[in-house]
């Protein structure tokens, strides 16, 4: 059976047991190991798919429970109406908002989001988003949490992809893939599984910006919720799941 070094939650060294010294430091090169065979496998990103950082606050939003080639319509309806911009969509009657952005679904909630947020960059930055990147992540992430609408993946998301602050996000592809990887217990708290891997990673927003998107590729492609195509992924070797299925194989 394959196993991850001192992260068995069977090893009881004093060390080397949950929690102690050298099971964290061996969840470290764990998490570094797997972002590298993710990186040799699908290759740099080059995340967020937006063409300016507001684009990706927009994205962020009308991303949620939604496709992503939906959330390009809807952003090609606001860029076709030149309202894609703080200004632009501020001074939109809520309405056509919503129609707007009506092919991203929850279309009434989210030109409502949009709205909010917007009026939070206007009264925070002025719309100036490395602007509010100068000041510490907590107490931004703090206000934009208090923002209608935004979550703790939709906040992250804003913060890394659109503001460049190393903060960590957590979607449903990491915690299955993290989950079936037998390194964290999926069922935990969204803040618990984003302190795992601030805790644990370099604090770095080109690796954090690439870790997450190279999860959502294995995710999309091999890691599938119903049928994981395990014999092509490269986390094979550490993987849990995969390991228990095949120590089962054989009896
Ligand atoms: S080996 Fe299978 S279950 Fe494990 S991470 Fe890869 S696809 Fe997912």
């Amino acid at each position: 059976m394959n196993s991850i070094p001192g992260t068995r939650s069977d090893d009881t060294s004093p060390s080397g047991g949950p929690g102690g010294e050298g099971h964290v430091l061996a969840q470290n090169r764990v998490l570094m190991q797997i972002y590298e065979l993710l990186l040799e496998r699908f290759g740099p990103q080059h995340w967020w798919p937006g063409e300016t950082p507001f684009e990706v606050v927009v994205g962020a939003i009308l991303t949620q429970s939604a496709a992503w080639r939906n959330v390009e319509r809807a952003i090609s309806n606001l860029k076709a109406a030149d309202s894609l911009s703080m200004e632009g969509i501020l001074s939109l009657p809520v309405e056509r908002l919503s129609e707007l952005v009506r092919p991203s679904g929850y279309f009434n909630m989210k030109a409502r989001k949009l709205k909010a947020v917007c009026s939070f960059l206007a009264e925070t930055c002025s719309g100036d988003l490395a602007r509010m990147s100068l000041r510490p992540l907590d107490e931004v992430r703090k206000e934009l949490l208090s923002v209608y609408g935004i979550g703790p993946e939709t906040a992250d998301s804003i913060l890394l992809y659109a503001c460049n602050m190393p903060t960590f996000v957590v979607d449903a592809y990491t915690r299955r893939i993290f989950g079936r990887l037998g390194l964290v217990d999926p069922k935990e708290g969204y803040e618990d599984l984003r302190r795992f891997f601030m805790d644990r990673l370099p604090k770095s927003v080109p690796l954090f910006n690439e870790y997450h998107a190279l999860l959502v590729a294995l995710g999309k492609n091999i890691c599938l919720s119903r049928k994981p195509k395990c014999g092509e992924c490269p986390l094979n070797g550490l993987c849990a799941r995969a390991s228990g299925r095949q120590a089962m194989a054989r009896y």
